[in-house]
C-alpha cells in the first residue's frame, strides 16, 4: 500500500488534475490519496473570514469566484455522469455552508476570540472538503473518508495539538481492514478528540496528513506530488545552475526543511523516518521525473 499526497498547485487546475488521474489510476495495489485544497483556497477562505469580521460584504465576491472555479474544474475533469452530484455538493458547501457561516460572522459582534477560531477552523476545513469531494469523482473506483475522523488534535488553551497515539489508533481502525483500493481522504484537516469540532494541523499540514497514514499503515512509501522535481541544490529562482538532489537520508531533508526549503512541511519527516518509510517528492508537472527519494 503507497499514500499518494497531491498538494495545492497538483489540484488546482484542469490540466493538473488529468495528471493526478493517471497517476492514481496507473499505480498497482492500494493507493491512500490525501489532498490539499485547490491551491489559493484556504487563503481565500482565511481572507473572507477577515472581511466578514470587519462587516465587509465583499467576502461573497470571492466565494462566487470559489465557486465558479470548483464548478469549472468539475465540468473539466469529472466524468459526466458524475457531475451532477459533484456540482450539488460543492454548491451545498458554498451557498450552504460557507455563506451561512461568513453572514454570521458579518452580522455578530462581541464574537469572543474561541468563538471565531471555532468558526473560523469550520471555515478553513471546506477547501480539502471541496477538493477531496472532486478528486473522489474523479478517480475510477475511489472511495471517500473523512480525516476529521481518525486525525485527531486536543485544545491546548492557545490552539491545538495533535493527539498522535489516538490518530494512529483510528487511522489503524478507519483505513486498516479496508479492502478499497483507492481511498480519497483530506490533508491537513482534523477533528477536536473531545468535542468533535474541526480543527486542522496547521498551514502546509497536509504533508504531515499522509504521513500520519503512511506511518501508521506501514505503507511501503509516501510518495509528495507536488510542483517541483524534487529538493534541489540551491533555490532555482535565484540560482538557475540548480540541480535536483535524487537521493537524500531523513536528517539532510529535515536540516533542508528546518532551514527554508518549503518543499515538504517540517513535521512531515518524523513519522515515517520512525517506520523507516521512503518519501518520494515527485512533480505532478513532470511525472516522469525521477524526483527526490528521502530514506
Ligand atoms: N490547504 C492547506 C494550506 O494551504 C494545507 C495544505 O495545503 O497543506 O495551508
Ligand atoms: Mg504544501
Amino acid at each position: 500500500m503507497k499514500v499518494l499526497k497531491f498538494g495545492g498547485t497538483s489540484v488546482g487546475s484542469v490540466e493538473s488534475l488529468r495528471n493526478v488521474k493517471q497517476i492514481v489510476e496507473a499505480c498497482p495495489g492500494q493507493v491512500m490519496v490525501v489532498v490539499s485544497a485547490l491551491g489559493g483556497v484556504t487563503n481565500q477562505l482565511i481572507e473572507m473570514t477577515r472581511l466578514a469580521l470587519a462587516h465587509d460584504e465583499h467576502y461573497d465576491d470571492i466565494l462566487e469566484q470559489m465557486r465558479q472555479r470548483h464548478l469549472d474544474v468539475i465540468a473539466g475533469v469529472v466524468p459526466t455522469r458524475l457531475q451532477g452530484q459533484c456540482n450539488a455538493v460543492v454548491e451545498q458547501f458554498i451557498d450552504g455552508n460557507l455563506r451561512s457561516f461568513y453572514s454570521m460572522l458579518c452580522l455578530s459582534s462581541g464574537l469572543t476570540e474561541r468563538e471565531v477560531e471555532r468558526v473560523g477552523d469550520a471555515i478553513v476545513a471546506h477547501g480539502e472538503i471541496m477538493s477531496s469531494a472532486i478528486v473522489t469523482c474523479l478517480i475510477d473506483g475511489a472511495e471517500p473518508r473523512f480525516s476529521p475522523n481518525f486525525i485527531k488534535t486536543r485544545s491546548t488553551g492557545s490552539g491545538h495539538r495533535l493527539d498522535a497515539e489516538l490518530t494512529r489508533r483510528l487511522i489503524i481502525k478507519e483505513l486498516g481492514n479496508t479492502s478499497a483500493q483507492r481511498i480519497v481522504m483530506q490533508g491537513f484537516i482534523a477533528g477536536d478528540a473531545d468535542s468533535d469540532d474541526k480543527t486542522n494541523l496547521g498551514r502546509g499540514g497536509s504533508d504531515y496528513t499522509a504521513a500520519l497514514v503512511a506511518a501508521a499503515l506501514q505503507a511501503e512509501c509516501l510518495e509528495i506530488w507536488t510542483d517541483v522535481d524534487g529538493f534541489m541544490t540551491a533555490d532555482p529562482r535565484t540560482h538557475p545552475e540548480a540541480t535536483v538532489i535524487p537521493e537524500m537520508t531523513y536528517a539532510q531533508a529535515q536540516q533542508m526543511c528546518d532551514t527554508g526549503a518549503k518543499v515538504i512541511y517540517a513535521p512531515t519527516l518524523r513519522p515515517v523516518a520512525e517506520r523507516h518509510i521512503p518519501v518520494w517528492v515527485k512533480n505532478t508537472f513532470n511525472p516522469a521525473a525521477p524526483g527526490t527519494v528521502i530514506k
